[in-house]
């Protein structure tokens, strides 16, 4: 549950900003199914993606029209000769969940999440996490974070495909976490409100691990060694977006890994801030493959890290010693 905190604001518009994309999202999702739109082209994912990136701006400016948002979609794409039937599309949806909207508004609210820069105060979005899995009806995420002083303050990670509880049939969960006053979990059609905690699992050979389900993601290779060396016998969980986050976060898992497939690959920050405050809050761990702790001072990437571990707390220093060991991580003092 969550405290009362000073960041009751920054809290509710997060919410209520995800909340009203995911309705989008999940409307998208319907018209793929229908056949109305079709995803050989991606078209679908795109128009989702805009259309998220719309919703969540223009909650947020209406609430903080200070604070800049680092989305990591453009919107001078729309704008480009070819992709006026996409712009329509989204035009289309944003303004059927906001009467009236009008195509210039739908763009400035886009623009709004294309700030480069960032400031001591910024909020950061993925408006859809895990393009392949919402494309395939599977894990995606809405994920929002408020940055400030290189601090993740506030998170609101929505999970549209998540079921409620594991093997559950209803599904759909914001979690919602404020540093250091804690975390929770609201369903997206009732609003009911669950409590979020790690595993208090100690023994690894019993850990349950997650990664990605692209191996151009996450090595899985280099997973199934460490999973090896913890004496893990169950095959990994694999789902796309930081719902991977999420179910470690509960507890359905105990260690998420994503372990680097090439040298030179930089993290984006709204691939990670928001769950990475979920997983804390919830009492768990989270670092790169050396230990360190992820850093949000570097701008739009994770410039200092390499990879991403998040355990229960309780199997993080097992894990890190797996990957020394064989090799993907450096060598302790060296
Ligand atoms: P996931 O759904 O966990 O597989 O992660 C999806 C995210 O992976 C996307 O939002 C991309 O930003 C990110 N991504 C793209 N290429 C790579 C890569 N080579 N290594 C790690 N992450 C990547
Ligand atoms: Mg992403």
């Amino acid at each position: 549950m969550i405290e009362e905190t000073s960041y009751q604001a920054e809290l509710r518009a997060a919410i209520e900003a995800v909340t009203a994309s995911a309705a989008l999202c999940r409307e998208v999702q319907q018209a793929i199914g229908r056949g109305v739109l079709e995803k050989a082209d991606r078209s679908p994912v795109t128009v989702a993606d805009f259309g998220s990136q719309a919703i969540v701006c223009r909650t947020l400016a209406a609430h903080f029209p200070d604070d800049p948002v680092v989305g990591e979609e453009d919107g001078d794409v729309l704008r480009e000769t070819g992709n006026e039937a996409i712009k329509s599309r989204v035009v289309e949806y944003v303004s059927s969940h906001v009467s009236g909207a009008s195509e210039a508004e739908v763009l400035s609210w886009i623009d709004r999440g294309g700030d480069k820069a960032h400031g001591s105060r910024f909020w950061t979005l993925d408006p859809i996490d895990g393009t392949k899995g919402f494309l395939r009806n599977e894990q995606y995420a809405i994920a929002l974070a408020l940055i400030e002083d290189g601090e993740v303050q506030v998170a609101a990670l929505c999970c549209p495909n998540l079921p409620v509880e594991e093997g559950d049939d209803r599904a759909g969960l914001v979690f919602a976490a404020v540093r250091g006053a804690g975390v929770e979990a609201h369903e997206l059609d009732n609003k009911q409100t669950v409590a979020v905690s790690v595993s208090a699992l100690a023994d690894s050979s019993e850990a349950r691990f997650c990664e990605s389900v692209e191996s151009g993601h996450s090595s899985h290779d280099d997973a199934a060694e460490v999973a090896s060396g913890l004496g893990i016998t169950q095959p990994s969980v694999r789902l796309d977006s930081q719902a991977k986050y999420a179910v470690v976060a509960r507890g359905d898992a105990d260690i998420y890994m994503r372990l680097p497939t090439r040298p030179g690959y930089v993290e984006r920050i709204w691939d990670h801030a928001a769950g990475m405050l979920v997983i804390v809050e919830a009492g768990g761990k989270v670092t790169d493959i050396d230990g360190k702790p992820l850093d949000f001072t570097r701008g739009r990437g994770l410039e200092n890290n390499r990879g991403v571990i998040a355990t229960n707390g309780v199997l993080h220093d097992s894990v890190l010693r797996e990957l020394r060991r064989i090799g993907v991580a450096a060598p302790a003092n060296g």
